[in-house]
Parts: structure tokens; sequence; C-alpha cells
């Protein structure tokens, strides 16, 4: 069959291989010049150094097929997230860890006495936390929530922690010891060459042919037996009910030489700071030498109609919008709604691989998915 994937990034290439290996022909197109989506690095040409265009992308994961997959198409070299937090006036080490507890109140405890100094500190007259803020006063108490979560939250996301749900922190954000390693996952690497030249191997197969600069247009579908669609899923339907709200980023780029920050991710809490974080791309490829050095100020803002859409808001007046959106989609023949926009919710890439693959293994065996995943039709 003739198969139609709209985006070139993790989700069109992942699902674009499988069906070609299978025999298939794939035909994958994507509106901007480059190939992996946001996951796209490139070569700072005054520097030499690789540079993640759309912000930092740290691959980790649990899944062992999904890193047998992208193993198969890229070395991954050991790599810990180790971030940084400036906040008022110190640095501090994240996540917060026994280090981050005895810097920030001047103590020098250990384990047990730390998890119970925080638990005193909790705000225990919060039983059943609605918002974002309770459940942090609730867990940690005001003075490490002010301090590591108010501010960053609030730049992050346009609007006060009490306007968000309490799902976003799930679990208690602390550690008490000293491991400042951001993710648990058993697999934890970056990719040896960047995540576009793993993609473009990914891509490359006799049955696969790609078009950049090819914006998706009507009538095009027409042409296939069936259309994976990666792109906006509001864009789908020509945003006529309405559009999803996103946050988009903005990149402050500066060059400098020798190393500026010391580390690859500096996060900023306090709010008078106007960017969220700043980030040294040089640090994500340790093992490379470059005298010069590339680094990011991210700023986060509104998603307007021309922006690039990074992170879906998802509170409630998007839920209600997303499940009309969702239910026209489910009643779309021929068309397999994928990845970060297409579902309309945020995804690690290790996720986007793993239902990647299984959208691929559907479609094989004849399950081909209506609707849209995770949503409710
Ligand atoms: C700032 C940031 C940091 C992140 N950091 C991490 C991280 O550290 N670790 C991690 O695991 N994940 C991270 N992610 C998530 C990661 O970016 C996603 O998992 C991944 O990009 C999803 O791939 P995708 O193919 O679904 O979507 P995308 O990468 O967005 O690809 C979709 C493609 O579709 C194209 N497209 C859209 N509409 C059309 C159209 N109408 N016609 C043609 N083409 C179209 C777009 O141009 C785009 O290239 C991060 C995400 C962001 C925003």
């Amino acid at each position: 069959m003739k198969l139609l994937m709209v985006g070139a990034g993790l989700s069109g290439a992942v699902i674009a291989r499988r069906l070609a290996e299978a025999g298939h022909r794939a035909t994958v197109i994507d509106a901007r010049p480059h190939i992996a989506g946001n996951c796209h690095t490139e070569r700072d040409p005054e520097t030499g150094v690789l540079v993640h265009v759309y912000g930092p992308h740290i691959f980790h994961t649990d899944d062992a097929e999904v890193w047998d997959y992208v193993t198969r198409f890229e070395t991954f070299r050991p790599y810990k997230n180790r971030v940084k937090t400036t906040a008022r006036g110190e640095v501090f080490s994240l996540p917060i860890n026994l280090h981050t507890i005895n810097q920030f109140y001047r103590k020098t405890l250990r384990p047990d006495e730390a998890r119970a100094f925080i638990a005193a500190q909790a705000d225990t007259s919060i039983t059943d936390p609605q918002s974002f803020e309770e459940q942090a006063l609730r867990f940690v108490g005001p003075d490490l929530y002010e301090a590591f979560f108010k501010g960053y939250t609030e730049k992050q996301w346009g609007c006060h922690p009490s306007a968000l749900p309490a799902s976003i922190l799930k679990r208690l954000p602390v550690r008490f010891n000293y491991d400042d390693n951001y993710f648990f996952h058993r697999f934890q690497g970056m990719p040896e060459t960047g995540y576009t030249a793993m993609v473009a191997r990914i891509l490359d197969h006799p049955n696969i042919d790609v078009h950049l600069d090819t914006p998706y247009a009507p009538g095009m579908a027409d042409r296939y037996g069936h259309v994976f669609w990666s792109g906006p899923l509001d864009g789908y339907f020509g945003y006529d009910l309405g559009r999803l709200g996103y946050r988009t980023l903005d990149f402050e780029r500066f060059t400098e030489t020798g190393d500026w920050q010391g580390c690859a991710v500096m996060n900023y809490g306090d709010p008078e700071v106007p960017y969220t974080r700043i980030t040294e791309h040089k640090h994500f490829a340790p093992w490379e030498d470059h005298a010069g050095t590339v680094c990011y100020r991210e700023f986060s803002r509104a998603c307007g109609p021309d922006d690039i859409p990074y992170y879906p808001i998802r509170l409630v007046e998007e839920k209600a919008l997303l499940s009309d959106y969702a239910a026209r989609a489910a009643g779309e023949e021929g068309v397999t709604f994928v990845g970060r926009l297409g579902t309309y919710r945020y995804l690690d890439m290790d996720v986007t691989i793993r239902e990647a693959l299984d959208t691929a293994r559907a479609f094989l065996s004849g399950g081909v998915e209506r609707g849209v995943a995770g949503v409710p039709g």
C-alpha cells in the first residue's frame, strides 16, 4: 500500500520505517526544511557545537524494546542529566535532594533526619490538594515551594500554580540522598552524532521517500491508502472549532568562548528573571572538544497562530475542545492521529517511539486505530 506520513519527526519516521520494512511504500512530508521534528540537532557553523535546535533533549527510558530500537540506528553515549538552579543568589542542585535541603536550610542532615524535617515543613492542613500549589505545599511546605517551584512554574505555564491541577506533581519531588541524576530510567544516553543523524538512518530505506518544505495540502491524501498524521490535531480540521492551547518557547542564542556556565542546563527560579533556563549545548556532548560555546536563554509564553506549539496546556477549556476534536477524529476514515501534536499530549521521545511501534504493529495486523490515542472520542 502507498502510505503518507505527515511529519518527519520520530513518530512519522518510526512508523514509516516499520511499514517500509513490511513492504509498504511510505512518503514522508514535513513543512520544515529538516527531518527529526522537535528533536532536530545541527552543528553550529561558528563553533562546531552540536545544538539541540528546539530545546534540550535527553534520551531516557525503561523500555528495552525502545532502547534496542534507537541503538540499532545510533550509538548512544552514557549521559546523566544533572540540572542546577539559580535561586535567591545561590546555585542549588536539582531535583531537590539532600544536598539542596542541607544547603538551603544551612544544615547537615542525614537522610532520616531530612525526611522528618521536610515532613515538619509540610502543610498538613491540606488533606485533599486540588491545585499544583496545594500539592507542593503539602509535600514540601512554603520555603522550598517558593524557592524552587512557584516562580519557575509561573514562568513556564504563564499562570499562578493555584490554577494548575495537582496531578502535575504526582509524587514527593524530593530525594533524601545525594543522587542528582534527573531521571530514574534504566537506559539513558545521548546520540553520538545527534538525533537528526539517527532519524536520517531510520528514514534511509528504499521504500521511503522524504519531501521537506512540504506542508500538507488538501487532496494530498487521495493518492494514498492511509495517512499517519503527526501534525496538530486541530490543524487537520483547519482549526474550525478553535485552537487548542499551547505554550511556545523563544530561544535567545549567544556564543562565548570556553565553558560559560559549567553545566548543560541551569534553571532560574526567581520570578524577576524573565527566562526559565539557560542551556549550554556543548555539555550534551562532553566527548567533543570545542573552543567556542553556544547557549540558549529560554523564554516561555502563550503560543500564537504563527508560533511553534511546544507544550500542550490541557486545562479545563482545552480538554473540552480536545474531546470535540477527538470525536471528529474518530469519524475520519483512513487517518491515524499520532505523536505529540496529533494526540495533543506531552510525550517523551521513548513514549513517542513506543506508540509509533505499536501503531505500526496494529496497522500491519489490520487493526487500524481510530480517534486520538489517550482521549475519549
Ligand atoms: C522543549 C522540549 C524539550 C524536550 N525534551 C525532551 C527530553 O529531554 N527527553 C525526551 O524524551 N523528550 C523530550 N521532549 C519531547 C520530544 O520533543 C517529543 O517526544 C518528540 O519530538 C515527538 O515527536 P513527534 O514526531 O511526535 O513530533 P514532532 O517532533 O513535533 O514532529 C512533528 C513534525 O510534523 C511536522 N508538521 C506539522 N504539521 C505539518 C503539516 N501540516 N504538514 C507537514 N508537516 C507538518 C512538523 O514540522 C514536525 O517536524 C521535549 C520536547 C520539548 C518541546
